[in-house]
Formats: structure tokens, C-alpha cells, sequence
């Protein structure tokens, strides 16, 4: 009985079917759209001046607060930043897999959604590649290596490093080989409980395309269930963003208190490189806005800049996804059918940014410790930095895990991290604003190239 409906449902597909149509993000987040003209962004500066400001008051490099009561300071001043985070994260896996598959559901047909997924696949690599070489060029042209002084490698060496590398890095199972195959999910529960994205993401897939292939009479309903799903998750996101400004402010009190001017000392010209690099990156993608897209770059930037923001405060591209996909449709014009498909998609497996801040780091560490990386070396570099990029999650802190894999992939020892650990969290604001950026550039460029 069972077997003969399913196999009267798989003759159903046809290319020129009309799926179902979606509604887009704009009429479920009116109140979201309220605060964002509140000038969200203009919120979000001032409490990250005003959290940089308190964030000195309370660290090191002032030292009226003892290293105790400025942590318990700020972790209280941190306490609305993490319901944020919380909150926010709590609702990304179902929205990712209402969205993901509402977008599937509603491309044209079936043959334009082969020609989106393999345009963007093509893309996403590309870019990500130009991000490496972005990185790998800069920091042979910089050289920050040599600004390291050796009494500094000593003491990493002999230090907590050691437990940093162990605790960052288990290096049997997280080979490149190992972490492609595990992209698909045995048991996606288990993903879920675990938060592995890029698994969740491959099983909303095809569970999106396999539901296009049946009669639309049978998945329609679910089709409404995910919507409702989908209006549920957005509310959720709109009550959280009202926390959003005194959120940053507390984020960053807590990331400003721990830095001393010692921390950053020494690491300068490094920072310098990554931070550098970024910024050609964005010109880049200003590149393919202007020369592709046929838009005006400096209006792209003006209408992106609320997620900006929040991926620089927050430090993870998972948790402004919503606000990236309400931006892509309102104020890019971008199709809801394309921002609800590509920004899911891109905020999972594309990172330009972490890409290129995993190659600036693996070169620089090369210098410090003197591996010299041929020609060779430096194309396996490249290969296993896109697929380490795509394997890693949007969430904070999780590209210098990844960069484990990587400098072991190459030879360079692990204890390096202990070097570059301390600064981590400034670039990783940074280079998560730039993951984003290349998402709402990649779903922009898909809108303009596929009718
Ligand atoms: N925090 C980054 C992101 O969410 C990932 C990384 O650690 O590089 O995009």
C-alpha cells in the first residue's frame, strides 16, 4: 500500500511544474522591519563605542579593576548579549529548514533550480579561492612573521599551549577526507542535538527537492506547516532584536575588558594582515556588485550595513542569517525565492572571510616557525582551506578550530594557535562581517544572473 503511493509520487516531476509560491520575509516581519528604521545601525555604534569604552575602563591595560571583579563585571553586563545569542540561536536550525526549503519549493522549476545550485556552487568556490590567494599574496607581501620576537615562541611552546592544541583539535577524526563525508547526516537528530549546520543543511536539501517531486496536493500542507514554522521563528528573532543595542553593548564590554595592550603587542603587524586582506576582499565583492550586479556599491553598503554590525558584535553569521535574508529581500531586491535559498545555504558553507583569515594564519605561522611552503604545499593549502570553509559553522570562535586541521594538513606545529589565540576574537568579529558580506554578494549575483 505504502510502496505503491510512493512510487505513484515519484512519476509526478516535471521540470515545468509551477511549485508553490512563497511569501516573502517582508510581509512576516513588520516589526522587525520597525526597528531596523529605528536606524538599528546607529544603535549598535553607539553601544559598541560605549562598550569599548566601559570594556577599557574594566581591562588590563587601565587597571583600576582587579582581573577577578572585571570579569564578574562584565559577565553580568554580558548577561543580555547571551540571552541574545541564545535566543536567537534557538530558532536558526528550524528557520534554516523552513527557509531552505520554502526557497526550493518556490524556484520556477525544477531545471531552474539545478542551474541556481550549480551557479552557486561555481561561485562559492571562486570566491572562496580568491579569498586564499587574497590572503596567501598579502601575507607574503607583509611578512608579519618577522615581527615575532622568539622569547614570545618560547614561552607558547612551553605553556598552555600545549593544552590549547589538544583541547582546539582532535586529529584523527577531523582530517579533510573525514569531514566531507560527514557533511551527510546518518541520523539529522543527532546533527540537531549536536549543531553541526553543514549536515542539517545537505538533509534539508534533499528533503526540499524530494518534496517538490511529489504531488503538490500532498505537499502543500507540509509547505503551509513550514511557513507557519517559518512566521513562528520570525517573531521569535523580532522579540530578541529588541535586546539587540544593549546586547553589543555587554558583547563588547566582555571582548574589550580581556584585552591588554601586552595581548595585542607583538601581534600587530598579524592583525594588520588579516584586517588589510578583509578590506580587499570587500573591494572584490564591491567589484562584482558594480560589474555584475550593475549596482551601485556604496548603496550596497549602506543597505547592508545593519548586518554588518550585528556579525561584527556577535561574531556569528548563524545568528544574523535572518536579518541578512530580510535585508537580501527588502533592500537588495533580491527574489524571496533566491535569499531564502542562498543566504541559508551561503551563511553554512560559504566563509570568504574565515577562508581568508585561515590563510593569512597558516602563512604567518609558517614564518614564525620557519616551514617554507612550495608550490605544492601551497595548492593543497588552497584545496583544503574551501573545503575546511565549507565544513565550518557560522557560530563564534570556530575558524581558528578549523585552522587546527589546516596547519597540521601542512606541517606547522599546532602550538602555533597558543600565538595567535589571544587576538582571535577581534579578527573573528571581523571576518565574520565579512562572511556575511559575501553572502548577501553571492545571493545579489544569483538574483541578477538566473531569471
Ligand atoms: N565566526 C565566524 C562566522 O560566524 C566563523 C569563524 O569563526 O570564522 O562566520
Amino acid at each position: 500500500m505504502l510502496r505503491k503511493s510512493v512510487n505513484n509520487n515519484s512519476k509526478k516531476p516535471k521540470d515545468n511544474v509551477e511549485l508553490i509560491t512563497i511569501k516573502s520575509f517582508k510581509h512576516k516581519t513588520k516589526q522587525l522591519k520597525s526597528l531596523l528604521k529605528n536606524k538599528l545601525w546607529l544603535q549598535v555604534i553607539i553601544a559598541l563605542i560605549f562598550g569599548i569604552a566601559f570594556g577599557i575602563i574594566l581591562g588590563p591595560t587601565i587597571g583600576i579593576f582587579s582581573a577577578q571583579t572585571a570579569n564578574t563585571i562584565s559577565d553580568w553586563v554580558a548577561i543580555p548579549g547571551n540571552i541574545f545569542l541564545s535566543v536567537i540561536q534557538m530558532v536558526v536550525i528550524p528557520l534554516i529548514f523552513a527557509s531552505i526549503i520554502l526557497g526550493i519549493a518556490s524556484s520556477k522549476n525544477i531545471k531552474q533550480l539545478k542551474k541556481i545550485g550549480v551557479t552557486i556552487t561555481i561561485y562559492f568556490i571562486i570566491t572562496t579561492t580568491i579569498a586564499i590567494i587574497i590572503g596567501i599574496f598579502i601575507t607574503n607581501l607583509i611578512n608579519p612573521g618577522q615581527y615575532i620576537n622568539k622569547d614570545v615562541l618560547v614561552i607558547s611552546d612551553q605553556g598552555s599551549s600545549q593544552d590549547v592544541s589538544v583541547d582546539l583539535v582532535d586529529n584523527s577524526k577531523n582530517t579533510v577526507p573525514n569531514l566531507i563525508t560527514n557533511i551527510f547526516p546518518t541520523n539529522v537528530f543527532s546533527s540537531i542535538i549536536k549543531g553541526e549546520m553543514l549536515p542539517i543543511v545537505i538533509f534539508t536539501i534533499i528533503f526540499g527537492i524530494a518534496l517538490i517531486n511529489i504531488k503538490p496536493k500532498q505537499s502543500e500542507p507540509l509547505l503551509e506547516v513550514l511557513s507557519s514554522l517559518q512566521d513562528v521563528c520570525i517573531t521569535i528573532v523580532k522579540w530578541a532584536m529588541v535586546l539587540a543595542p544593549i546586547a553589543v553593548f555587554g558583547l563588547i564590554t566582555k571582548v574589550t575588558s580581556q584585552f591588554g595592550i601586552d595581548t595585542l603587542s607583538g601581534l600587530g603587524a598579524y592583525m594588520l594582515t588579516v584586517i588589510l586582506g578583509l578590506l580587499i576582499l570587500v573591494i572584490v565583492y564591491l567589484l562584482i556588485v558594480y560589474f555584475i550586479v550593475k549596482e551601485n556599491p556604496f548603496r550596497f553598503l549602506s543597505n547592508i550595513r545593519d548586518v554588518q554590525l550585528l556579525a561584527f558584535s556577535t561574531s556569528s553569521s548563524a545568528v544574523v542569517m535572518p536579518i541578512s535574508i530580510k535585508t537580501a529581500e527588502e533592500k537588495l531586491k533580491v527574489r524571496p525565492s533566491i535569499a531564502q535559498f542562498i543566504i541559508p545555504l551561503g551563511t553554512t558553507i560559504n566563509m570568504d572571510g574565515t577562508a581568508l583569515y585561515q590563510a593569512v594564519a597558516t602563512i604567518f605561522l609558517a614564518q614564525v616557525y620557519g616551514v617554507n611552503i612550495g608550490l605544492t604545499a601551497l595548492l593543497f593549502l588552497i584545496v583544503t582551506i574551501v573545503g575546511a570553509s565549507i565544513g565550518t559553522p557560522g557560530t563564534p570562535g570556530v575558524g581558528i578550530v578549523i585552522l587546527a586541521v589546516i596547519l597540521t594538513s601542512v606541517g606547522i606545529p599546532l602550538l602555533g594557535i597558543a600565538l595567535i589565540i589571544g587576538v582571535d576574537r577581534i579578527l573573528d568579529m571581523c571576518r565574520t562581517a565579512v562572511n556575511v558580506t559575501g553572502d548577501l554578494t553571492a545571493s545579489l549575483f544569483i538574483n541578477k544572473v538566473i531569471k
